[in-house]
């Protein structure tokens, strides 16, 4: 399921300086080790979404996550506090709060968003300059190895997992709203290359 645009409000997406960055890719590509040192690289700050999905050994509330249940998520994205939102997996459903990525933005911060493809479609519709990076695996293969080695999952949610990311890949390119694709070969490579480019759009 897909979530809807909100009400769009004035695009503050690259006011001041400030700069609002979505990097996206399918699980196993290696998108959080790169997210997380773009950030420690440009001093940027983590969006913190809401999601009705379960808390996972180690998520911290209010750090990774704000875990709420679904009435309350239905409730904050109808009020249109949700600047985007989709249900990632069947009856999980994501959202970025609309009001910190706004205020970072306008003062001027880089702020980050970890979201899928349904998710920065809605925020490039109204946001337009905001700055969208998607990590993507050297080739398929690479992908199914990367998800078994982090042996979480038994082998049919390893297929499930799979096939969302071949589906994701596709329509990452479909889109039309990346502005780059990263290939996650070597891992110090793409981060270099992660980081570089944000600096080019930070400088910009
Ligand atoms: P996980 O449950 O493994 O932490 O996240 C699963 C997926 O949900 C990630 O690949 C991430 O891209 C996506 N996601 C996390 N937060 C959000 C959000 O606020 N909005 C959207 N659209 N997707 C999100």
């Amino acid at each position: 399921m897909v979530g809807s645009a909100q009400t769009p409000s004035p695009d503050s997406s690259n006011n001041q300086s400030g700069l609002l960055l979505i990097i996206s890719g399918p699980s196993g590509v290696g998108k959080t080790t790169i997210t997380h040192k773009v950030k420690d690289a440009t001093n940027g700050r983590f969006s913190v979404s809401m999601t009705t999905r379960a808390p996972a050994a180690g998520d911290r509330e209010g750090e990774d996550y704000h875990f709420v249940d679904q009435m309350t998520f239905n409730k904050t994205r109808d009020a249109g506090e949700l600047l985007e939102w989709a249900e990632v997996y069947p009856g999980c459903s994501y959202g970025t709060p609309r009001q910190p990525v706004e205020q970072a933005v306008a003062s001027g911060e880089l702020m980050i968003l970890e979201i899928d493809v349904e998710g920065a479609i809605q925020v490039k519709k109204q946001m337009e300059h905001a700055y969208a990076m998607f990590v993507l695996p050297p080739n398929e293969n690479v992908l199914l190895e990367r998800l078994r080695a982090r042996a979480r999952d038994d082998e049919a949610a390893i297929a499930r997992r799979f096939a969302k990311a071949k589906a994701e890949i596709n329509k990452a390119w479909d889109c039309g709203i990346y502005d780059d694709f990263i290939v996650n070969r070597d891992l110090n490579r793409a981060v270099d290359e992660a980081v570089a480019l944000v600096q080019t759009r930070l400088s910009a």
